[in-house]
């Protein structure tokens, strides 16, 4: 398969996940090369080559990155894990809204310290930030597919109060729960 440099540099761009072992981007400024879907910064255009495996890469004089391990089959680097580890997070929050971060990390058996991480480095998130995004999600879901009051609606996605949920709900939405239910209804 001939790569198309402008496809594979907006997927760099986008760390797109479906071109993750289609293709591996060597920097030439480090002489390194990554996967599509490496954490680090996105090089400069003019700095990147693209190969379709990571042997060409090799071949060529770039060296692994460290973090994306893209000389390993796909699934297999700690990048993997961060983000097999941040989707069961993110999982288990809309099953129990009320988990905080002790109890989430304690759930899926690691320290709350490395749950952190994997948030912000895969999602850019604090688990609070996580927390209350799927409590929004929930909230959206019954605001739109039930007739639940709304009181009900805040105290079933995991608010402690009306005054609470409308406040967190326009931060993140930018309008009211109310404004919702009528736009859908
Ligand atoms: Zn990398």
């Amino acid at each position: 398969m001939k790569l198309d440099a402008d496809i594979c540099y907006r997927a760099l761009a986008d760390k797109d996940r479906r071109f993750d072992g289609k293709f591996f981007v060597g920097v030439k400024s480090t002489h390194i090369f990554c996967r599509p879907i490496c954490p680090a910064r996105t090089p400069r255009r003019d700095r990147c080559e693209f190969f379709a495996t990571a042997q060409a890469a090799a071949n060529a004089g770039f060296r692994p990155c460290l973090r994306c391990r893209p000389e390993l089959a796909p699934g297999n680097s700690s990048v993997d894990a961060m983000s097999r580890l941040a989707a069961r997070a993110s999982a288990l929050l809309d099953r129990n809204c009320g988990l905080d971060v002790e109890a989430l990390a304690q759930r899926l058996g690691v320290t709350s310290r490395h749950l952190r991480r994997a948030l912000r480095d895969e999602l850019g998130l604090t688990p609070t930030q996580l927390r209350q995004q799927r409590r929004i999600a929930s909230a959206k879901r019954m605001l739109t597919e039930t007739q639940l009051p709304l009181t009900r609606i805040a105290f079933a996605s995991g608010f402690s109060s009306l005054r609470r949920f409308n406040a967190v709900f326009r931060e993140v939405e930018g309008r009211a729960p109310s404004a919702i239910r009528r736009a859908s209804a």
